[in-house]
């Protein structure tokens, strides 16, 4: 049997970024990947799936698969009553409000269907203690700062890093320039500038006001190559399989969730791409337990095909990179890594309050001509605000109102059964409504719980008859009151905007996440953005991996991925978990150099032989 250095489990982005940059010092990695490779039974063709979908869903490029099954939005439905909510699926949940985020098991993972969105952390988000809720991490900015640039470098971001210095006060070396020129602005960003910056809020629950601006937001999409980049060698866009394709581009087709028919946004495929020869992937082959040896080291894994077949794999470093779900479903099947009993808790998200409205007569948001949003404000994401709400960052929904009511599918069906318009009237009408849409996405960072958690479910198992997630969910106080700010801070958007706000939380079969607080309704939807599962810390008494994410308990053991994220901050959180991934590679590598060329414990003797 072939032993290798390293096993990855799981080809998304984190574990592809692992592989890649272990493969490139020539180690032998085996990827063993749960889904299935596209082309492959019973996977087909991502895009030809997704366009013969019956609904534009994350999952629905991607075939389903009992042995490796995946949580798809739909499979939680708002309830009147106690909880309001129901959940069928892979995730099974026992709330009491719903963890409301999916996540893909087909190789490459989640990042084929994700946004792509790659804002970086603020310097004060790695010390959350510091302002009352959730953990400080054992890394700063400045730690992690180069590794940002490795993973804008491996993702291929566009964005302006003046603007992001400016009005984010983050720190970059002097000179640096993303790989590639922001992407232009909507045109729905283009009309709330006109309209909205400079003008000022007030943020009644952080107890102050926020002067409005326009901030692009950073993508990992191709846009045009910035020639500063890299001291002047400038950048060459990556195509479909991460080969060099000068002229790709992201050209505006709108279907980024779950598909781009262009191939701009990024996906891990890109990374396997570019994986050596000594890397290899093993697909349908859904891992059910890491093996240790007798003084607990990592000695390999066991993993099953869809058959049920069981086999085990041996390398000297084993490294989860299965989502922060199922790192930690792995984790709790292994009995591996709690000596903290931290495995599987502080599960946090973003949850997300929408609200949506109409431009006034005669103005035009632009909606459905490009990704799903290019921008936002930044304004209420850092400060003292923080000891009183959760921060949050406002995204531009340049999507109309997919994401709140559904396609425009459900506009068409509006006029017809409930005004009766036909041909050109209905026409008319529709074109009218979609061209007003727009929609606010205040994402809330929701800080470490260890009462929110991930355990196996003590009776239900999967089609391979292995235990099935379960979550226990909740919202904290600081939570609902970002809420309350944020929809204090829509009441004004739209009042400065004259637009009509048809924010309304109903009927309650499409808001699974709904509550009261203070006398008034919100409704959240999820971000999939899964994170603290394997908290990262300073003390093997408190969490689950160190600083470089190796499992305390376990060397030779890794969990990579936001499930290793203390907290989870306002910015998507993929750019930050690409970036611990490949610094962990680095320090697996230092470990396997190590291994190879022992240092000598003997007392150095002048004139001996090295
Ligand atoms: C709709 C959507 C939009 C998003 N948009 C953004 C965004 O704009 N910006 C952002 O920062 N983040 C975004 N995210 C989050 C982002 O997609 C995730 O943070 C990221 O993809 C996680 O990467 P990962 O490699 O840790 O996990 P995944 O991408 O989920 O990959 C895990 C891999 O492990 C495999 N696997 C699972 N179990 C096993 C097993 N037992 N054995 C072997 N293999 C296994 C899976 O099949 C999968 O391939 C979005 C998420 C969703 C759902
Ligand atoms: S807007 Fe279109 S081309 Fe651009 S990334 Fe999204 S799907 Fe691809």
């Amino acid at each position: 049997m072939t032993r290798y250095d390293v096993i990855v489990v799981g080809a998304g982005i984190a574990g592809s970024l692992v592989a890649q940059r272990l493969g490139r010092h020539g180690r032998r990695v085996l990827v063993l990947e749960a889904g299935a490779k596209a082309g492959r039974a019973p996977a087909g063709d991502p895009l030809t799936d997704y366009l013969t979908a019956a609904a534009r869903l994350p999952g629905s490029p991607y075939r389903s698969r009992p042995a490796a099954a995946s949580p798809e939005v739909t499979d939680l439905a708002g309830t009147d009553g106690t909880p309001g909510f129901r959940a069928a699926g892979h995730l099974l949940q026992d709330g009491p409000l719903p963890y409301a985020s999916g996540y893909v098991r087909a190789n490459g993972g989640t990042g084929n269907v994700w946004t792509g969105l790659t804002p970086r952390m603020l310097p004060e988000d790695f010390d959350t203690e510091s302002f009352g809720y959730g953990r400080a991490w054992p890394l700063t900015y400045d730690d992690l700062e180069p590794h940002y640039r490795s993973a804008e470098a491996e993702l291929g971001v566009a964005a302006d890093a003046d603007e992001q210095r400016a009005h984010l006060g983050l720190r970059f070396p002097d000179g640096y320039v993303f790989p590639m020129r922001p992407l232009p602005a909507a045109r729905l960003d283009r009309l709330l500038a006109a309209r909205l910056d400079g003008r000022r809020v007030e943020d009644p629950v952080g107890l102050r006001e926020v002067e409005l601006r326009v901030v692009g937001t950073p993508h990992a999409r191709n846009g045009v190559p910035d020639p500063r980049y890299d001291g002047g060698r400038g950048y060459v866009p990556r195509g479909r399989d991460g080969r060099p394709d000068p002229g790709s581009r992201c050209v505006g087709n709108a279907s980024c969730i779950p598909h781009c028919p262009s191939y701009a946004k990024y996906t891990p495929l890109k990374t396997q791409g570019r994986w050596s020869s000594s890397v290899t992937l093993r697909d349908r082959s859904v891992v059910s337990r890491v093996l240790v040896d007798g003084r607990g080291r990592a000695t390999g894994v066991e993993y099953r095909s869809y058959d049920g077949e069981v086999s085990v794999a041996h390398a000297d470093v084993v490294v989860l990179a299965a989502h922060a779900v199922e790192n930690a479903r792995l984790l709790l099947l292994s009995g591996l890594a709690d000596r903290s009993g931290q495995v599987g808790r502080n599960l946090m998200d973003h949850p997300v309050l929408l609200t949506w409205g109409l431009l006034p007569e005669g103005e035009h948001a632009g909606a459905y001509r490009g990704p799903g949003s290019v921008s936002g404000f930044e304004g209420f994401r850092s400060g003292p605000a923080r000891k009183l709400r959760a921060p949050f960052r406002v995204e531009f929904g340049t999507w109309g109102w997919i994401w709140a009511k559904g396609p425009v599918d459900t506009d068409v069906a509006h006029f017809l059964t409930e005004q009766g318009l036909f041909g050109e009237e209905l026409r008319r009408a529709v074109g009218d409504r979609v061209r007003r849409q727009f929609t606010f996405q205040f994402e809330m960072e929701q800080g470490a719980d260890p009462a929110n958690r991930v355990t196996l479910h003590p009776t239900e198992r999967d089609a391979l008859g292995l235990p099935r997630p379960l979550v226990t969910y909740d919202l904290d106080e600081h939570v609902k009151e970002g809420m309350a700010a944020a929809r204090a801070v829509s009441d004004q958007l739209f009042a400065l905007l004259g637009a009509e706000d048809h924010t309304d939380y109903t009927p309650s079969a499409a808001w699974p996440g709904r509550f009261e607080h203070r006398g008034r309704t919100y409704g959240y939807r999820g971000a999939g953005h899964a994170a603290g599962t394997h908290i990262m810390g300073g003390s093997r008494a408190t969490s689950v991996v160190d600083a470089w994410q190796r499992c305390w308990d376990h060397p030779g053991l890794y969990a990579v991925g936001c499930g290793s994220m203390p907290s989870v901050a306002t910015s998507n959180p993929t750019l930050t978990m690409a970036a611990l991934a490949l610094r962990s590679a680095e320090r697996i590598e230092a470990d396997l150099t190590a291994r190879d060329h022992p240092l000598s414990l003997r007392p150095t003797v002048p004139g001996a032989p090295a």
